[in-house]
């Protein structure tokens, strides 16, 4: 088949009034997108009878798959079910099976109270619907064929939407265009810029037309998802392993994990493995390395915790940086973020700590030492290094690449992170 006639309609008179975002489609165009499937049109309307029926009608004549998001709840803006009834003029009918798993549920989840009738509704559908259902809530997904397009039609509340594309939608539409099995990878990587990455890895690209190449900046990182389909499973496995290999070779260093791990995880799992521990010093930052470190599950292993220290006396008092160095050099400078830590490594007894003191802006900024100077140090068994940096952006920029940045000097300290 050639590439399918693939839209979305968006349904909902909070995203017409711009009280919330559609990022229904934004997130699901992103995932459909290296699967082939490229979104041709949206259209996006109310909660409003006869503009939904109106919008199927027109849509059944030209895509061959269609995303239909919201509207299937149990109050009465909730029309979607029963307008996709009258557009494939079929009639509804009680889904049984359906009913049940909605009076179990009730029970279960409040079992002292009587289910409200409204609720249902939601086990009406059209009768010649395919009921997909709802791992996690109680408005059922289904499929329904109108003229000459399958329409998906799903719950608007993202969470339940998006596991639902994933396991029920994106299996049948990749079922239903010949490429049944989809294997893809996604190389996360740190300090290649998103033009750098696509001009590394687009010879391979241009080489490999059965893997996917896709791009996305989660900053201050980038990475690339790998996609690969196929008719069969094992054809998409050694087509993904293939392509991925020659990625990580020309990207070397830049990546540094795959598959959602973060930038602290990985750092953190490095230093948990070598069974050694890590404590921060933060001036500009103001504890973000240690809500980078902490908020990874397990780290209490290899956190020791943080010093936030802000003024110039905390510095002093709770790290031990010499007055005269604050003094003869100011709080951003190459002595005092040694000294900050070498301060805390001594105090917390860490095998790592890593400080930064820089000027985040949007003031404090002078001629010498505009904003975005920062200087960052590591302190560990092989000694004390300092590297400064000069960072653009606005203040959260500023303070986030310090973040990495103090993650990046240990992450080289530990071997696999030298740039290439
Ligand atoms: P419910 O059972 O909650 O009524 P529903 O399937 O009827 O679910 P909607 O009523 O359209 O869906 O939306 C439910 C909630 O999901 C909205 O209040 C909104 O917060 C969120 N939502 C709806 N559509 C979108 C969208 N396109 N993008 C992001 N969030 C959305
Ligand atoms: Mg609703």
């Amino acid at each position: 088949m050639s590439a399918p006639i693939v839209e979305f309609l968006v349904t909902g008179d909070e995203v017409m009034r711009g009280i919330i975002a559609d990022t229904n489609t934004q997130i699901t165009a992103s995932k459909l997108f290296p699967l082939g499937l490229a979104l041709r049109q949206t259209t996006v309307v109310g909660d409003r009878g006869e503009d939904i029926r109106r919008t199927l009608l027109e849509v059944s004549a030209r895509a061959d798959f269609c995303l239909v998001s919201g509207g299937l709840g149990p109050t009465s803006d909730d029309l979607t079910a029963a307008c996709a009834a009258q557009a494939a003029g079929v009639p509804m009918r009680t889904h049984a099976p359906w009913l049940e798993h909605l009076k179990q549920r009730w029970a279960k989840i409040r079992p002292n109270e009587t289910m409200p009738a409204n609720n249902l509704r939601q086990a009406e559908l059209p009768e010649s619907a395919e009921v997909l259902g709802n791992p996690d809530g109680s408005a059922p997904a289904f499929a329904l064929r109108i003229d000459r397009c399958l329409f998906f039609f799903l719950p608007g509340v993202p969470r339940e939407h998006h596991r639902i594309v994933d396991e029920l939608v994106i299996p049948r539409l990749l079922e239903a265009t010949g490429n049944a099995v989809l294997r893809s990878r996604i190389l996360q990587c740190y300090g290649v810029t998103e033009s750098r990455l696509d001009d590394l890895v687009s010879p391979i690209r241009e080489a490999h037309p059965e893997v996917r190449f896709g791009f996305r900046t989660k900053y201050p990182e980038n990475h690339l998802s790998l996609s690969a389909l196929a008719p069969d499973a094992a054809t998409a496995e050694a087509n993904l392993s293939r392509v991925e290999r020659m990625c990580r070779e020309v990207l070397g260093s830049f990546v540094y994990g795959q598959d959602g791990v973060t930038f602290a995880q990985a750092v953190g799992e490095e230093v948990a493995r070598r069974g050694q521990t890590i404590c921060c010093a933060e001036s500009c930052t103001g504890g973000l390395l240690a809500q980078l470190l902490t908020e990874v599950g397990g780290s209490s292993r290899w956190m020791v915790g943080a010093f936030v220290t802000y003024s110039n006396g905390l510095k002093e008092s709770a790290l031990g940086v010499p007055r005269e160095l604050l003094q003869q050099h100011g709080a951003v400078s190459e002595p005092v973020v040694r000294a900050m830590a070498e301060g805390a490594r001594h105090r917390s007894g860490s095998t790592w700590s890593a400080a930064i003191t820089g000027i985040a802006g949007p003031d404090g900024g002078t001629p010498d030492k505009p904003v975005g100077t920062v200087w960052l140090a590591l302190s560990g068994p092989p000694g004390t290094t300092a590297r400064p940096a000069k960072y653009r952006g606005d203040r959260g920029q500023v303070r986030l690449q310090s973040a990495y940045g103090a993650l990046q000097l240990l992450r080289e300290a530990l071997g696999p992170g030298r740039a290439p």
